[in-house]
């Protein structure tokens, strides 16, 4: 057969990827719950981004299917095995701040701006466009290949939930959902509470009563701001001085005043992702460590001290799970949420990425021995396990000589702390379509994917599909 110029073909097809994406990228598909129906369970607009994609593959002549109106698929091929390639066409909402109208799918400076132009839909786009290729020239395919479309991956997931548990899942396949080269390693990622135990009998009264702590959100985000109130009875001044002191030794902002007759303590810190905490300054653990310094109720005390005690770093001394692995690096501690009252006592949200060989159940018990010594007990606990594809399996060695192939370099498999769509395929792995040195623009204001980027990313993927699906 004759050597396919898959560059080639992808630029014969630009103007129409790009007026399609555009379309794509016009649908406002964010989670709408509130406008649901029965036939858009997921809101009218994230139904209408996947029609779009069924209707697309529809006038191409792929076989399509709607899996309960929040996934579907477009397929090709023949036979038994079948490759998946796993998209979504859900959004996160626009922030403030956009210079161009967010879902106009504008092209300017050889970029396409629009809300989800590289988180997903650009990517989605470009492996349906290698599919389309593919089929368009008509190769002999000896597997199947389906472009499944997920609507929910911004938030529960419940679009690929569904999916595969009615339809097939691929024997393997990839998510065009995260960054190239390839991510072969996805760690493993508890989420748990560690809520306070205490008896009344403990409480005594004391010159200083922690009222109220709060911190963060989300597990997987490092707090960046943190606020105590305290009900103060003596020593004021030098608190403020103490207060003074200790941020500007840790080398924070913050602010002390009075309200309703509570002394109020608020610090600024910094967000990071929760998979890398160590890029962030946890603005609850620094107030915490503040407030360890002082006199409190015994309650308060035992609160802010076991912050200190359990999470001080960010790789599990202080509970004792320490670990890590060639595959995937260190495990990582994230205290996301800190929250106390003085009724209810105090809770720690935590999120926990463990490498593909730590065994998290002896983990779990590892945790709840250590807290319970500090009379805490876990509370709320979920485990997605760790996402893994051997390096020397079939997948790897194709989309890495693809990869090589068309870009030139050396494809460095990944391994990161987050979780990627790729782990709802049973072997499947993060394939794209952010390139490496580009920014991350995933989630921000002007978000925009490289039209260059956009059709190299099409030529690779035309040719791993090829690759993978002409095999026996
Ligand atoms: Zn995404």
């Amino acid at each position: 057969m004759e050597k396919i110029d898959w560059q080639v073909e992808v630029e014969s097809r630009k103007e129409e990827l790009i007026a399609d994406l555009q379309g794509l990228l016009q649908i406002p598909s964010v989670l709408d719950e509130k406008n649901a129906t029965e036939d858009a369970p997921l809101g009218v607009d994230v139904k209408r981004a996947l029609d779009y994609m069924l209707s697309l593959g529809e006038k191409d002549g792929f076989t399509t299917k709607n899996s309960g109106n929040v996934a579907g698929h477009l397929e090709m091929g023949e036979g038994k095995r079948l490759i998946g390639v796993l998209g979504h066409v859900d959004v996160v909402p626009a922030s403030d701040g956009w210079s161009v109208d967010p879902f106009s799918g504008t092209v300017k400076d050889d970029r396409v701006y629009s809300r989800g132009a590289i988180d997903d839909k650009g990517p989605t786009l470009a492996a349906y466009y290698g599919m389309k290729i593919v089929k368009e020239l008509g190769l002999p395919l000896k597997k199947r290949v389906r472009l499944i479309i997920g609507t929910d991956e911004e938030s529960d997931w419940r679009c690929v939930d569904h999916y595969f548990q009615h339809e097939e899942m691929p024997d393997m396949g990839f998510a065009p959902d995260a960054d190239f080269p390839i991510i072969i390693a996805e760690k493993g990622i508890a989420d748990l509470e560690l809520v306070q135990n205490f008896s009344p009998a403990e409480m005594k009264s004391s010159d200083i009563t922690l009222i109220s702590f709060t911190a963060g959100l989300r597990y997987n985000m490092v707090p960046d701001y943190a606020k105590a109130v305290l009900d103060i009875k003596a020593g004021h001044t030098e608190i403020i001085q103490l207060f003074q002191d200790f941020l500007e030794r840790r080398e924070v902002t913050g602010n002390y005043y009075v309200e309703s007759g509570y002394s109020v303590l608020e610090l600024d810190g910094k967000a990071a992702h929760g998979s890398e905490p160590e890029k962030g300054k946890n603005a609850g653990l620094i107030l915490a460590e503040f407030l360890a310094l002082l006199e409190l109720d015994q309650k308060g005390k035992t609160y802010v001290t076991t912050a200190g005690q359990l999470f001080a770093d960010s790789r599990g001394h202080g509970i004792n799970i320490v670990y890590s692995d060639k595959i995937s690096g260190e495990l990582t501690v994230n205290i996301g949420i800190l929250s106390y009252n003085e009724q209810d006592g105090g809770r720690f949200g935590l999120t926990i990425r463990y490498p593909v060989t730590f065994n998290m159940e002896i983990g779990k018990e590892t945790i709840k021995q250590v807290a319970g010594n500090v009379g805490f007990t876990i509370d709320k606990f979920s485990n997605s396990h760790p996402h893994h594809v051997e390096e020397d399996s079939e997948l790897i060695q194709v989309l890495k000589n693809v990869y090589e192939k068309q870009m030139g370099e050396k494809a460095q498999l990944l391994a990161i702390g987050g979780g990627t769509y790729a782990r709802s395929l049973k072997m499947g792995v993060a394939f794209g379509a952010l390139f490496p040195g580009r920014p991350d623009v995933a989630h921000q204001k002007d978000e925009y994917m490289e039209l260059a980027d956009l059709l190299k990313a099409t030529a690779i993927y035309a040719e791993a599909i090829y690759e993978l699906a002409s095999r026996e």
